[in-house]
């Protein structure tokens, strides 16, 4: 084992450490493109992330307006002028979230597209009116429930949100979620997914199962995680069998909420 020390000078084809990373990398690509279904799951090696800024109140002690208050403090103050990463210079408006302060329910998609960044309000294009659509299949409205993205601001041309973008706009998600400290999660998708469960498994093998908030941070270790598929997913491919899928989700998450099926189905 005498390799000689890698070299900077060394291009990429004549260096087999290279070509085998770029190798690793493009797999890693077509994984991901793929949903996560060929490399089995782990868990992914980010750094732990404490949330910056003041630490917040234990749940038991913060009244609904309470929580109003905060979300409104971290939006006007925090998000609406957040400079933290790229996605600021292109986007119109900022997309903080919107619903209930104190929602049982939160739903966390991946980053405002256009209808959002030119209204400021997420989910409000076709994808929006699905979500809408599904929220009141539970017998809910949308004021009932918190929904909000991984990243405040619109990823240009709608690409996925990049690693260090989620990674810049994450503080902002983990206080959203103390503050509001809700008894499930519905991610949706797999930006939404695989950052809040912390791992690379897709959403087609995690979709429908009961997973657990990691202890990000205080009061968040625990929360019911239930992954399914992003709306615009489901307008896509708008089978008998992804609808199923879905409204399954979504019943059992309403199973845990004690929700009742609406027009007794
Ligand atoms: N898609 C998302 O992920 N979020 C929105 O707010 C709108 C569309
Ligand atoms: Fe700030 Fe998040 Fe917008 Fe980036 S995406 S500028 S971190 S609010």
């Amino acid at each position: 084992m005498s390799q000689p020390p890698l070299r900077t000078t060394m291009t990429a084809m004549s260096d087999p450490i290279e070509s085998l990373t770029n190798t690793a990398r493009q797999l890693l690509e077509i994984d991901q493109l793929l949903g996560g279904q060929f490399i089995p799951s782990a868990v992914n090696s980010l750094p732990e992330v404490k949330p910056p800024g003041q630490p917040v109140r234990s749940p038991a002690n913060v009244t609904p307006s309470d929580k109003g208050a905060a979300l409104d403090d971290m939006n006007n103050n925090e998000v609406k002028i957040c400079t933290r990463c790229r996605l600021s210079k292109t986007r119109n408006n900022t997309v903080f979230g919107e619903g209930d302060p104190d929602a049982a329910l939160v739903f966390v998609g991946e980053g405002p597209g256009q209808n959002e960044d030119q209204t400021g309000r997420p989910f409000c294009g076709r994808a929006g009116d699905l979500l809408t659509k599904m929220i009141e299949a539970m017998g809910l409205t949308r004021s009932d429930v918190f929904i909000c993205n991984v990243v405040k601001c619109r990823p240009p041309q709608n690409r996925n949100p990049m690693s260090d973008e989620v990674e810049a706009c994450w503080p902002y998600l983990m206080r959203q979620l103390q503050i509001i400290s809700p008894k499930a999660i519905v991610t949706m998708g797999n930006p939404a997914t695989q950052k809040l469960l912390q791992t690379r498994t897709g959403i087609t093998r995690l979709r429908g199962t009961w997973q657990s908030l990691p202890a990000f941070a205080d009061s968040l270790g625990g929360i019911p995680v239930m992954p399914t598929f992003h709306p615009a997913y489901l307008l896509r491919y708008y089978t008998p069998k992804v609808r199923r899928e879905v409204w399954s989700d979504l019943q059992q998450v309403m199973e845990v909420l004690g929700l009742e099926l609406p027009g007794g189905k």
